[in-house]
């Protein structure tokens, strides 16, 4: 059933059911993209059915689905008011990153904020706490209606009931018809809308999975983020508050089917044992602080980002390897972005620059993600002394690192 809360469209809502636009999925792309929408002063339909949100306890004090938020993507957050929305308690400041090789004789490159005189390389705050500052901002953004639903059919119309040019029809599980000419696809990697606009989307299965857990260590974090490349699996150890970590642990299906019967004590030991036992150097006794969960990892992306008034946004257009932390950020900057496309009233030129900027934008994730994890999979003679040595040459160029924190920043 549609939420009938006074925010959301029902059937005896005064609100036209026509719409300059109706943006599917309530991920965070998709409603970073509604309320960008409302600030043009766009009428808006946001659809998707709503999820069962994560609630702390003292189990599971933190979502254990996290994301490291780009330079870039904060500053959009901040612009719609959802970055001062946030728990300010539950957000961390990222100062650095230490990233081994898998040679665990070598130290790590290490990158510091303060080196390129910044505070933070990236801020890490959970999937909940996004997600209900932007509710938050949906809530009161003027002419943004939620539809607490799923789709259940789009059609395209060469005219809308108004007679005024071509349309989408959307229709939602349980019988509601909206109407809009433009389509903003953000439901996800498996995206419907972009199957019924006909769009392709060239996809890669990595027979690999994202396990993802919380810890507390013994050691302080000192706000690093830490990655350490272990041949076929990628672990990063996430900073959060009160010493706490959340763990991302890259690894192929064959692994993970050895390990699938771990609870978290039995994780937290194997991380503390990873590198040669060298993890535990740095973090000490591990305290698991709540369950974990996997995620497939795939890589793809869509030839075509926009068709017939309806435009592909977030994981719908691309997906990356999470090794970077960027899936989540490239989506943020398709919207960010996207702005210029509204200005121009969805013209296919200004969708056309659009699509040609986002790609460069995001093809350099896409080769350096899908890039790294190939090179370290390689076992060549000699591939594991070229990777390491190289990881070992740029910790001693000063110049590099800055850049390299900029990126992390941009
Ligand atoms: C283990 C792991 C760690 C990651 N860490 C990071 C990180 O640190 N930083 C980062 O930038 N990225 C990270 N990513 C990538 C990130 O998770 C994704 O890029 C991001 O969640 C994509 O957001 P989205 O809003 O495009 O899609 P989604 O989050 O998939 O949201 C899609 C929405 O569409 C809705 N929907 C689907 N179908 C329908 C339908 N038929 N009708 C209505 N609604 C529908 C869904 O309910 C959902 O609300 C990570 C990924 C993994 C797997």
């Amino acid at each position: 059933m549609p939420d009938t809360s006074p925010a959301a469209f029902s059937a005896a809502s005064p609100v036209s059911r026509r719409f300059d636009a109706i943006v599917v999925g309530a991920g965070i792309v998709g409603l970073c993209a509604a309320a960008l929408l409302g600030r043009h002063h766009k009428s808006v339909a946001l659809v998707a059915p709503a999820l069962a949100a994560f609630k702390p306890s003292d189990a599971q004090r933190f979502d254990p689905r996290v994301y490291a938020i780009s330079g870039k993507s904060q500053r959009f957050l901040a612009d719609i008011k959802a970055w001062d929305a946030l728990p300010v308690q539950r957000v961390t400041a990222v100062t650095g990153m230490d990233i081994w090789g898998d040679d665990t004789r070598n130290d790590a490159l290490t990158l510091r904020a303060r080196d390129s005189g910044m505070e933070a390389v990236t801020w890490i705050a959970e999937q909940q706490s996004l997600l209900d500052a932007l509710e938050m901002v949906a809530k009161f953004t003027p002419g943004l209606i939620r539809v607490m639903d799923r789709v259940s059919k789009l059609e395209c119309l060469s005219q809308d009931s108004a007679g005024s040019g071509r349309a989408w029809r959307l229709q939602t599980a349980s019988g509601d018809v909206l109407e809009a000419p433009v389509v903003v696809a953000a439901d996800g990697a498996n995206s419907a809308v972009r199957a019924a606009a006909l769009l392709d989307f060239a996809v890669e299965d990595y027979n690999a999975l994202g396990v993802v857990g919380t810890f507390r260590q013994e050691l302080a974090h000192d706000g690093v983020a830490r990655q350490w490349f272990l041949g076929s699996s990628v672990l990063a150890l996430l900073p959060l508050p009160d010493q706490c970590v959340s763990m991302v642990w890259s690894m192929d299906a064959h692994q993970h089917a050895q390990w699938q019967r771990d609870d978290a004590a039995a994780m937290a030991r194997r991380v503390m044992q990873a590198a040669d036992g060298r993890v535990a150097d740095v973090t000490g006794q591990l305290q698991p602080c709540g369950e974990l969960a996997a995620y497939p990892l795939r890589h793809g992306v869509a030839p075509l980002w926009f068709a017939d008034g309806v435009v592909l946004l977030g994981d719908a257009a691309h997906l990356v390897h999470p090794l970077a932390g960027q899936g989540l950020n490239i989506g943020v900057e398709d919207v960010a972005d996207f702005a210029a496309v509204i200005e121009a009233g969805f013209s296919d030129a200004a969708l056309r620059a659009w699509q040609r900027q986002r790609k460069a934008g995001a093809q350099p994730i896409h080769w350096l993600t899908h890039g790294l994890n190939g090179l370290f999979r390689v076992e060549l003679p000699g591939a594991q002394w070229l990777r390491n040595t190289g990881m070992q040459m740029v910790n001693q160029v000063p110049a590099l690192k800055r850049w390299l924190v900029g990126q992390a920043m941009r």
